[in-house]
């Protein structure tokens, strides 16, 4: 099973620990910084320990922990030319499997000129991006989203995230891939199964999104289950399970 969108750095071992028992063996960690960032290089700090360290520290407890880097739209408050510089190298070394999480969350001027820069660098290294949704005005922002990203990056490369049932009508018809994010005050597990039910399992991933946030990082497990138990067919809750991922990561 792989959980497509965690935040490694601020959970312990034992979470890495009771997920393994549940059944995941592979999670994307995408970069956020949740505090206050005063300058670049403890943004860059935060990139370089979740390559070097969680990835080190989740391994220990079973689960293969792939890597999304890249400048958060709450962390655009700094200076980001050695990050962009950086991404190339980290894309080109295989270390990373997609740029994220990226996108918008205020709708700033900085927001916008860091997302379509790094749309760019996707776009110039054919690599993978996971595009963040906020809470707040989820649509507006959107629909921002939706105007910016086909002018800069082929729809089939990107992960629109946190979708829910006021977006989804947005999106369903467009190349996007589709992250469920099965978290409290987000989706629980009968929103993201209702959501499948209707649309399908083709275009979908499933992610706890497990942060400093109220967060359960067995949402992922839980929800496979919960599909099983309802009688899903298993080839179709395999693909929300791991092979959307796999094929679209190519991990
Ligand atoms: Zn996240």
């Amino acid at each position: 099973m792989i959980d497509t969108h965690i935040h490694a750095d601020s959970r312990s071992g034992e979470d890495f620990k009771d997920m393994y028992l549940s059944g995941i063996d592979t999670a994307i960690t995408c970069s956020y910084y949740p505090y206050k960032i005063p300058h670049e290089l403890v943004l860059q700090n935060h990139l370089n320990r979740i390559l070097e360290f969680d990835t080190k520290r989740a391994a220990e407890h079973g689960i293969d922990l792939k890597v999304a880097l890249g400048i958060h739209p709450t962390n655009t408050n700094i200076n980001p030319d050695n990050i962009f510089e950086n991404l190339y190298k980290w894309i080109e070394n295989k270390q990373i499997v997609a740029i994220g999480e990226i996108g918008l969350e205020n709708l700033t001027d900085n927001e916008i000129n860091y997302f379509k820069k790094q749309l760019d660098i996707a776009n110039e290294c054919n690599a993978k991006v996971i595009i963040h949704t906020p809470r707040k005005n989820k649509k507006t922002v959107l629909k921002t989203i939706l105007d910016i990203v086909p002018q800069h990056l082929d729809e089939k490369n990107a992960v629109i995230d946190h979708v829910n049932k006021n977006i989804i009508g947005d999106l369903i018809d467009k190349d996007y891939m589709l992250g469920l994010t099965v978290q409290p005050h987000k989706l629980d597990k009968y929103d993201a199964i209702s959501i499948l039910d209707k649309y399908g399992f083709d275009k979908f991933l499933l992610n706890s999104d497990m942060s400093n946030k109220p967060s359960d990082p067995l949402s992922v497990p839980k929800t496979v289950r919960e599909l099983t138990k309802e009688g899903y067919k298993k080839n179709e809750i395999k693909k929300v399970a791991s092979t959307n991922a796999k094929k679209f990561f190519k991990i």
